[in-house]
């Protein structure tokens, strides 16, 4: 049988998205993704498309400019799906904490579940972020996949009473 959770985690797909920071760390994730931090070999690829992507990469302390995007992405991500804020600057809002245009952070607009500190983050330890974001994306597939096997499909005798429930309620709905 197709098992998802194994596969989802030999091949996650990257989205990343700058909130507005210095670009310090977005080099450093591209330097992550050269052949000499090689972060492809777990199998990872950077694409550009929220609707294909498990794993959301973000930089920056998130200005006001970014923050309606970066909610827009994350909800475009079929779940699961897993945050890794990269940088202090995404983390608490680092050394631009209490601008007039910032943020300070990106927990406040969506959940995350990696945060890697640093000003810039190093190769290394966006790796070892990557690496954390996987089994998070295993456990969650793992959840999303317990609650499914949960689910009771109605019987067929269950299907007609609730066809009849529905109609007499929109009968009910009509009389009022
Ligand atoms: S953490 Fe430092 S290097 Fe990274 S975006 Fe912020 S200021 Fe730039």
């Amino acid at each position: 049988m197709f098992d998802l959770k194994k596969y989802r985690k030999k091949s996650p797909w990257i989205l990343h998205y700058n909130a507005g920071s210095c670009n310090g760390c977005d080099i450093e994730i591209l330097a992550a993704l050269s052949p000499k931090y090689d972060l492809e070999r777990f199998g990872v690829i950077n694409t550009g498309n929220p609707k294909q992507s498990d794993i959301f990469l973000v930089t920056g302390p998130v200005t006001y400019r970014s923050r309606e995007r970066l909610v827009e992405l994350y909800t475009q991500m079929p779940s699961p799906k897993v945050v890794v804020a990269v940088g202090s600057c995404t983390c608490t809002g680092g050394v631009f904490r209490e601008m007039y245009n910032v943020e300070d952070g990106i927990d406040r607009y969506i959940p995350v579940d990696v945060y890697i500190p640093g000003c810039a983050v190093t190769p290394e330890l966006i790796i070892d972020g990557v690496v954390q974001a996987l089994d998070i994306l295993e456990n969650k597939t793992k959840e999303l996949e317990d609650a499914k096997k949960l689910y009771k499909k109605p019987t067929e005798k269950e299907g007609v009473l609730n066809l009849r429930d529905s109609a007499l309620k929109v009968g009910e709905d009509e009389e009022d």
